[in-house]
């Protein structure tokens, strides 16, 4: 990590910092993000946090959390901030387009640039890139940057929360093969300033609402599709799902890796009908990489085990476009 510069920027005199992350935040982004936030602003700095659209309600406890202008909601005060900021930290992403409508902003501005991202094909807007994808989380990436620059041993507990939960729901709770030997010394590292890791599981995973709850039985058992001679399985939630359960932002966290529980269920999807597009999620197990299977038929990419794009098609036509691959992409989901 080639981080003199940024030290140097961060240590000479106060700044005002923005920091970004991807549209529909989930855990890793908001952890990262405000382990930086709240270390930047223990070092004195002016230090805002943008997103395009909400973060799930279980992410409410996160210190300073409540301070996230969404653009959605606040352009006017993002547009100001995007103006005045001197230096930007991109968290957990790895190219503009993810942050959809602001990314002019930042791209006409001079501030001085940081990613800080674990996916595949950096784009090359940033001053400096710190992007490895060996590593399981933005938010582990943060630790081992925040921990690099740490002379005056700013790092505290509310910190290490931030980027353990990011950790914790980026690994699916260490399950994903993303996690390795790493992951677990700066796990064991985060536990020495006292954090209690059973309290944030509980605030982050039995946290949720009654109808989420049912609304994951429903879909199981109403709209999950078994197609064990690809295996692969696919799960639906159309709009009309979501407002008979009164859904909201991050109830569908996770639905999209259920079906991986099944034995020999390889591939997993989860098409999610939004009001103007079908979002699309992808999931795997072993080799079989999804991340080009969303970049080539769902505009989309991420990474081999986990991806997301969408499709501007209906549901059931963008259901039908996926079955129709599954012969074309057959070879490889059965000779893993
Ligand atoms: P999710 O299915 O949870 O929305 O996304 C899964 C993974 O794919 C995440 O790591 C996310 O960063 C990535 N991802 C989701 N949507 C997109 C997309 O539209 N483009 C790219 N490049 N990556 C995505
Ligand atoms: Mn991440």
């Amino acid at each position: 990590m080639q981080t003199e510069k940024i030290e140097r920027l961060l240590e000479t005199e106060q700044q005002n910092v923005l920091i970004v992350s991807h549209r529909n935040p989930d855990g890793d982004a908001m952890g990262a993000s405000f382990a930086l936030y709240n270390y930047l602003k223990k070092m004195g700095h002016n230090v805002n946090m943008v997103v395009p659209n909400a973060y799930p309600q279980n992410l409410n406890w996160i210190k300073n959390v409540k301070n996230t202008l969404i653009f959605e909601w606040h352009k006017s005060k993002c547009k100001h901030v995007f103006k005045e900021h001197s230096i930007l930290f991109a968290v957990d992403f790895n190219d503009l387009y993810r942050v959809e409508e602001f990314s002019t902003f930042i791209n006409d501005s001079d501030s001085y640039k940081v990613l800080i991202d674990h996916h595949p094909n950096p784009g090359n807007f940033a001053d400096l890139i710190i992007s490895e994808t060996y590593v399981s989380s933005a938010s582990e990436l943060t630790y081992l940057f925040l921990k690099k620059m740490d002379r005056k041993k700013l790092i505290d507990k509310d910190i290490a929360e931030c980027i353990f939960a990011g950790i914790m729901m980026d690994t699916g709770c260490f399950s994903f093969n993303s996690s390795n030997r790493q992951t677990y010394e700066v796990v064991a590292e985060l536990l020495e300033y006292g954090i209690d890791k059973d309290k944030i599981y509980g605030l982050v995973f039995d946290n949720y609402s009654v109808d989420r709850l049912r609304l994951m039985g429903h879909i199981l058992f109403n709209n999950m599709v078994v197609l064990p001679e690809y295996n692969t399985a696919y799960i639906s939630l159309s709009q009309s799902d979501m407002k008979k359960f009164n859904f909201r932002v991050g109830d569908s966290e996770g639905f999209v890796n259920m079906p991986l529980s099944i034995k020999g269920i390889k591939f997993s999807v989860l098409f999610t009908e939004k009001e103007d597009v079908v979002r699309v999620s992808l999931r795997s197990k072993g080799n079989f990489d999804v991340n080009k299977i969303a970049m080539k038929y769902f505009d989309g990419g991420g990474h081999k085990n986990a991806s997301g794009g969408e499709s501007k098609l209906k549901l059931d036509k963008t259901i039908e476009k996926f079955v129709s691959i599954l012969p074309e992409i057959e070879d490889n989901l059965l000779n893993d």
